[in-house]
């Protein structure tokens, strides 16, 4: 166990005495003593991103990732909740304003490209009756489909820069658009080429996996670049797959995956690489528990969720990070991994434990080693946290923004 990583976790786990103005165990849900905490803190979190305005809306990084789009996307969820259209109004004037700005066909995930602010865009201008415009959106976000689908444009698979990432897109507008506006067809040739690749890159390198793949040049396993990532994006287009192809591919996967848990319940970032070090969303068990949740609901063999409980534990262990704070390599995104396993086992344990890493990130700042190169962003900093704090107060709603669909 690497302990610079991390501090210790000082917090009591989940007792009745311990937990009782946190979380309710009659309804399932987080107490108001402690909502109103979290209401506080959100708002006191706000008016620290409206101040830095400046700063952040002067950045030409218009992606979800570390950029303008990520921030619009807290800023409309907050304005959304509290009914404050000051917000909402902002955020999608800064998201069209994202998608027209973004210049490169090459960028084309929902994360890191275009494909963000366009799907974003599309669903709150089609909540507003906006349907012309989200209809140009929309044509834009499918004529991206040519580069993504071109065997010799060269493109990974991943979630941050590949396939995967578009991916992520296209389910992201039919789940949220009443018309589902992706064809099938189309859905059906982006998880085939994944697939695809997977199996000629497997093979290739002789892997024991079914599917493999590589990101310049390294084999990872996680969410933001590996095989965890992509296979958890390809488990939610499932109804878009063949049985072969889950049968064959995806399910064997899994178990392949399954065995690369570390004894503690950590997940190693790349293939060959035996250190366990590194418990955050983007690498590790946090990205992991997600998975194998999915994986569980989907196939009910239980050792998938015996998998991401195991994950759940080393994330309570050692998941307070001294990186940060963020949702991709902090404590905000640990604490997602335990909304996962709340709904998968509706054990009201892991919703207190998702609510003490919220209070961990009410001392926003004061307990971490370095500072984000992107302190705004909803991915690195700041706007991640906020998302966060909000998503968890509705706890069967909750989503990991974008990783969930
Ligand atoms: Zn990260």
């Amino acid at each position: 166990m690497d302990a610079t990583k991390h501090y210790k976790n000082q917090f009591d786990d989940y007792s009745i005495s311990v937990s009782h103005n946190i979380v309710r165990n009659d309804t399932n849900t987080i107490h108001d003593a402690f909502k109103s905490l979290l209401t506080s803190e959100i708002k006191k979190c706000i008016q620290v991103l409206k101040k830095n305005e400046r700063k952040w809306l002067n950045s030409d990084d218009y992606s979800v990732y570390t950029g303008q789009a990520g921030i619009a996307y807290t800023l409309y969820y907050y304005g959304k909740y509290y009914s404050d259209s000051m917000y909402t109004n902002m955020a999608i004037e800064i998201l069209q304003r994202c998608a027209t700005e973004f210049k490169s066909r090459h960028n084309i995930t929902f994360l890191t490209g275009v494909v963000g602010p366009l799907a974003l865009a599309a669903v709150i201008l089609e909540s507003q009756q906006k349907k012309k415009e989200a209809e140009q959106l929309i044509l834009k976000l499918k004529s991206i489909s040519t580069y993504v689908l071109d065997e010799h444009s060269n493109i990974p698979d991943e979630l941050l820069y590949g396939r995967a990432g578009y991916l992520a897109g296209l389910l992201y507008v039919n789940a949220n658009l009443s018309t589902a506006p992706i064809e099938a067809d189309l859905i059906k040739k982006v998880v085939s080429s994944i697939i695809n690749s997977g199996i000629s890159y497997a093979s290739s390198t002789h892997s024991q996996s079914p599917l493999m793949y590589s990101w310049h040049n390294k084999e990872y396993i996680g969410a933001a670049h590996g095989l965890a990532g992509i296979l958890y994006l390809l488990l939610q287009a499932r109804q878009y797959l063949t049985q072969v192809q889950i049968d064959n591919y995806i399910k064997p996967s899994l178990y392949y995956l399954q065995k690369l848990q570390f004894s503690s319940g950590n997940f190693p970032s790349s293939m060959g690489n035996s250190s366990d070090k590194l418990v955050q969303w983007c690498h590790g068990a946090p990205g992991m528990s997600a998975l194998f949740c999915l994986a569980y609901k989907v196939f009910e063999d239980g050792t998938f969720l015996e998998t991401a409980i195991q994950c759940g534990e080393v994330i309570w262990e050692r998941g307070l990070l001294k990186k940060g704070y963020s949702i991709c390599h902090g404590v905000a995104g640990n604490g997602y991994a335990f909304m996962h396993l709340f709904q998968q086992t509706k054990d009201i344990k892991y919703l207190y434990r998702a609510c003490k890493f919220a209070e961990w990130c009410f001392h926003y700042g004061s307990h971490q080693t370095r500072l984000p190169d992107r302190p705004f962003s909803l991915f690195e900093g700041l706007a991640g946290v906020i998302y966060f704090l909000l998503d968890i107060q509705q706890p069967h709603l909750t989503k990991f923004p974008t990783y969930d669909i």
